[in-house]
């Protein structure tokens, strides 16, 4: 059946603009056929976002499928990519990694500067200057109207309505109204998300999970994070901490985690936890990561062990989204991914025996992924924020109240 209007809380204008942002150039008819919107729908909300200047007539010839289904020739639309874009900063342990892009996404500056000091308020002095010299970089672009919109990401328990940091573990902070602090310090419009659910939107707009419904991302490195989309939505929860599986106690009980919490994921999967084991079992206590990785591969059955005892925390975690989700696919990513070899035996072997039924057939996609393509992520979050701001945040509202779902 098809629909107008907004479909189940999420309005027209995000459905239409996406699909002609990962589907592009696309005919009407085509976004009509994606969305399940109505052609009267699809072409009022596609006047709509070429007036504001987001959408373009494609080059080339008419569609086929809009000549035959809409009675008239047309041709298919594009994001106009140099209408404007947006800023994004991820917000590491001691590094800054930014980006800029245009509306569609397209990379056009990349930077990194390090963080020497991650305290709130130095940390959001050296994102402002970051973001200055950001916009000095994008006013040479040539973009119809210069950016301003800034997308910030930050691992940890983040509320990306408010834009407030309830915890981030690895820069040690604790209830800090982020978005308003940034948001104050550049002067612009700031939106604040978890790191790992900004990485997921790049996925979904760029990478895997263009195309599909269902899909998990799964971090490993610093921290176990983990975002899912389901029926090609973010899937944020109500206070947007869903996705936690390094919180899951899928490991030995008798182990704290930094959360407080006992048999956290995290608590032995982590780099810090796999570094703290190494050490203890070599009697090394400078042992870097790099060489813990270094004296698995050569071969020490100490150390292999422990990342083998991590692989298999992850499979078993990998194995309750699986079995929880049934998504068409999961991407591990992170900077852990660097030495899989390490944990894949142990986490297929852990996947295998706990994943049920047709859980099993789960594809597990293994993406090495720089921190410039985490900061996309951030900006793809800003033109979000951009393009359909207090709407999508209504819409939000409005699923939390009434606990519909979309499908
Ligand atoms: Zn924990």
């Amino acid at each position: 059946m098809q629909r107008s209007g907004p479909v189940d809380g999420t309005p027209a204008e995000a459905e239409v603009f996406t699909t002609v942002l990962t589907s592009g150039p696309i005919a009407r008819a085509d976004i009509a056929r994606l969305t399940g919107l109505s052609s009267a729908a699809v072409t009022r909300v596609a006047k709509l976002l070429i007036d504001e200047g987001y959408l373009e007539y494609a080059p080339g010839e008419p569609a086929a499928s809009d000549e035959t289904r809409m009675g008239r020739p047309s041709s298919p639309l594009r994001v106009h990519a140099d209408q404007t874009g947006s800023f994004g900063v991820i917000v590491r342990r001691d590094e800054l990694i930014g980006m800029v892009c245009d509306l569609a996404g397209g990379p056009r500056v990349a930077e990194r500067r390090p963080l020497t000091d991650n305290r709130v308020e130095p940390a959001v002095a050296a994102v402002a200057a970051f973001y200055r010299d950001l916009a000095a970089s994008a006013q040479r672009l040539g973009f119809v109207d210069p950016p301003a919109h800034l997308g910030l990401s930050l691992s940890g328990d983040i509320d990306h309505d408010t834009g407030y940091v309830r915890y981030s573990p690895f820069l040690g902070w604790r209830d800090v109204d982020l978005g308003a602090a940034v948001s104050r310090a550049v002067a612009a419009p700031v939106v604040v998300e978890n790191d790992v659910k900004a990485l997921t939107v790049a996925e979904q707009w760029f990478g895997l999970g263009r195309g599909i419904t269902n899909f998990a991302v799964v971090t490993i490195g610093t921290g176990i994070g983990c975002a899912i989309v389901v029926d090609g939505g973010l899937v944020r929860g109500a206070h947007s901490v869903a996705g936690e599986i390094g919180h899951l106690p899928l490991g030995d009980p008798a182990v704290q985690c930094h959360c407080g919490a006992h048999g956290c994921v995290e608590a032995e999967a982590s780099t810090k936890a796999l570094l703290d084991r190494c050490r203890a079992a070599t009697g090394r206590d400078d042992l870097t990561i790099g060489a813990a990785v270094e004296l698995a591969r050569a071969g020490d059955d100490g150390v292999r062990a422990i990342f083998s005892r991590a692989g298999q925390v992850i499979g078993l975690a990998l194995a309750s989204v699986a079995n929880l989700l049934g998504p068409e696919r999961v991407i591990v990513a992170g900077e852990g991914v660097s030495s899989y070899d390490l944990f894949e035996t142990a986490i297929r072997e852990a996947f295998a025996e706990q994943a049920f039924g047709a859980a099993h057939q789960v594809p597990i996609h293994v993406r090495d992924l720089p921190f410039e393509e985490w900061a996309r992520g951030a900006a793809a979050v800003a033109i979000q924020e951009l393009v359909f701001p207090s709407r999508q945040r209504v819409a939000n509202d409005m699923r939390r109240r009434t606990g519909v779902r979309r499908g």
